[in-house]
């Protein structure tokens, strides 16, 4: 890594060499930019196909605007900068897509950046994880791949350059002194009496906090700007911290370490980020990001314009959680088997669940992205991924609830070839084939002994259709000696199969999925739903005064997960893992991409075929 020299020409040689990502307009784009770093008058960059396709929204108008004014040259450069110490959720998802998606529209590069910079909450199992997220969601960063931690060096540079012009002093106050020192939202805070420290006697502390002569707590190396500022976070925020601690990848080399709000700004500026897009929660860290670079661009670290922060509203989406600390509180108690248990929102376990890339990005496009915060609803996000799979998944036939059927008039120890088709939208996908014979599994709804009003199927007397079979006539049923039914009788009209002549010669109104039982596979099925009850787990419940805040542990939905042996049609036995199906009636499954075994594959269904939890 270069070392970073506080001249212009330094920072832009440390520049040099890195390339945009996937740029249609590449070679235009690499021009526009340099001209932009050398200073000269800027026009209006390239449009490129993809920015009149894709919908705007108020980010695409100020990058719009930006560019409209030449800034950065017309350069877009985003990032998404995960903390390494969990798995990535759905929100992050939405982050990404829109991150990336910026990039894509406006020819520029999306950086991959992991925001390290705290050693004890952090870990490698964690880096890879995410680097599998962002791959399985389409995106690309080529050679953008970054870690905050390579930065270390850079940072403690700058923090000296801000002791050295007097923007920056080390503390010695206890952290309980500190809060008290801080003020209030109304009230102003007090000047710490370590505040006036002299440039000399402040590097000198903080090479010494560097060198590890000071225990953790001990001293904090804060920006020097003001007590009475109405925003709390200019009220000398802290920079710099002393931390004891082995970090994943750079060591045991540092035991002083920046905090997040000095790091981040730094790593877009270091980067070329321009525009540096992060949920709402920061937006009263944006004057200090802005202080920060242009105290460091006056020093010469960077060049102008600085990265600029946006502010949108994070995701909320009902019935689940999303918070890196409560999906540990999931995790670490066992209310979910593991970070890709499928009833889990995090991106391992939404892939898991069956869920695809592509729906993701379809949700992401749909809800866009907006300054106010707002739920989205569940049905929202299973609506999206109905969509793709709709399109995209092969059907297949199981039963789920199987009843023997013996059809009394075909002959034992016969069969023949049924053909289904793979898909209805898709011609060109085929058919398959499907044996038929004389005892059948079908769901044990589709027969009623005594039919309510209204019911098609089964029952004495009446007449259904095997779909891609034949018509059967219900004759009874056979009951063991508690008065169970444990098969139903029926006789099949021979002139009426599917595909042949007679086949319309009955109009029957029901129509019933099967399984030959000699040839059925026999498979575990996971029947997942919502993991939580409640529309707003942990939350007040809506319209309902007397109801507190409480645990959202206790919203968790008792039956989130139940585990059946399903009757499957043969095919189904060479499904490869993560295989992914439409049961015919019963909604979207995947072939388990854990537990499934050469020719046994397991299946997770990922969402029915309707919302069963709309009111
Ligand atoms: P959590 O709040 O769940 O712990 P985080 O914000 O701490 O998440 P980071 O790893 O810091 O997690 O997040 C990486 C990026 O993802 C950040 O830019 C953050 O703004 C974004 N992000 C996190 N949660 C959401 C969300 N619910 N909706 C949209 N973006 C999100
Ligand atoms: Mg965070």
């Amino acid at each position: 890594m270069n070392q970073i020299t506080p001249t212009p020409k330094a920072v832009a040689t440390l520049r040099k060499g890195r390339h945009r990502l996937q740029s249609r307009d590449y070679s235009d784009q690499r021009r526009t930019t340099a001209r932009a770093k050398q200073g000269t008058t800027q026009m209006t960059a390239p449009t490129t196909p993809a920015a009149d396709a894709a919908p705007s929204n108020f980010i695409r108008n100020i990058i719009d605007e930006d560019r409209r004014l030449g800034k950065w040259g017309g350069r877009v450069e985003t990032r998404f900068p995960p903390e390494p110490n969990g798995y990535l959720h759905y929100g992050h998802a939405k982050s990404i897509c829109l991150n990336f998606g910026l990039a894509q529209i406006y020819g520029g590069a999306c950086h991959l950046r992991f925001d390290d910079t705290n050693p004890t909450k952090e870990d490698q199992e964690y880096v890879d994880a995410i680097i599998e997220a962002v791959q399985w969601l389409g995106f690309d960063w080529g050679e953008h791949l970054y870690f905050a931690s390579d930065y270390f060096d850079k940072m403690y540079a700058m923090a000296e350059h801000l002791i050295t012009v007097g923007k920056a002093y080390v503390d010695s106050l206890s952290a309980e002194e500190m809060r008290a020192y801080r003020g209030t939202l109304s009230a102003p805070g007090k000047d710490s009496p370590y505040r006036n420290r002299s440039v000399t006697e402040n590097l000198e502390l903080f090479q010494r906090m560097k060198a590890g002569e000071f225990p953790d707590g001990t001293h904090i190396l804060r920006a020097k700007i003001d007590m009475a500022s109405p925003n709390i976070n200019l009220r000398d925020p802290a920079i710099y911290r002393i931390r004891h601690a082995t970090h994943h990848r750079s060591g045991d080399r540092w035991c002083v370490y920046p905090m997040y709000t000095f790091a981040h700004p730094i790593e877009d500026a270091l980067e070329d980020i321009t525009h540096s897009i992060c949920t709402l929660e920061f937006e009263d860290q944006r004057p200090f990001y802005d202080w920060l670079l242009d105290n460091l661009a006056e020093g010469g670290f960077f060049p102008r314009p600085v990265p600029r922060q946006i502010e949108f509203a994070r995701l909320n989406l009902t019935y689940v959680v999303l918070s890196k600390r409560k999906l540990i509180q999931l995790v670490d108690e066992n209310h979910v088997a593991g970070w890709d248990d499928p009833r889990l929102p995090t991106l391992v376990g939404a892939r898991r669940r069956g869920f695809t890339a592509e729906g993701f990005r379809l949700f992401a496009e749909r809800i866009g992205v907006s300054k106010a915060d707002s739920w989205i609803d569940m049905s929202v996000l299973e609506d999206c991924m109905r969509e793709h799979l709709n399109e995209s998944a092969e059907r297949r036939v199981a039963v789920l609830d199987p009843l023997k059927l013996v059809i009394t008039n075909y002959p034992a120890g016969q069969s023949e070839r049924c053909h289904a088709p793979n898909h209805p939208l898709h011609t060109e996908l085929g058919k398959r084939e499907m044996p038929f014979g004389r005892e059948l599994w079908i769901e044990r709804e589709d027969f009623m002994e005594t039919p309510v009003k209204g019911y098609h199927r089964l029952y004495p007397g009446n007449m259904a259709r095997l779909r891609y079979g034949y018509v059967v006539k219900c004759t009874g049923c056979e009951k063991d000696a508690d008065g169970n039914i444990t098969a139903v009788l029926c006789e099949y009209l021979p002139d009426s199969k599917s595909g042949t002549p007679g086949a319309d010669n009955y109009k029957v109104k029901g129509n019933l999925h099967w399984v030959s039982v000699e040839h059925a596979y026999a498979a575990e099925v996971r029947l997942y739903d919502r993991l939580f009850a409640h529309a707003y787990p942990g939350n007040r419940r809506e319209g309902d005064p007397e109801d507190l805040e409480r645990d959202f542990i206790s919203d968790i939905n008792p039956d989130s997960l139940r585990v059946i042996t399903a009757q499957l049609e043969p095919a189904l036995r060479a499904a490869k893992p993560e295989a992914r199906f439409q049961f015919e009636r019963h909604g979207y499954f995947v072939a388990d991409r854990v537990d499934s075994v050469e020719g046994a594959p397991v299946f997770n269904r990922t969402v029915t075929l309707r919302d069963a939890w709309k009111k």
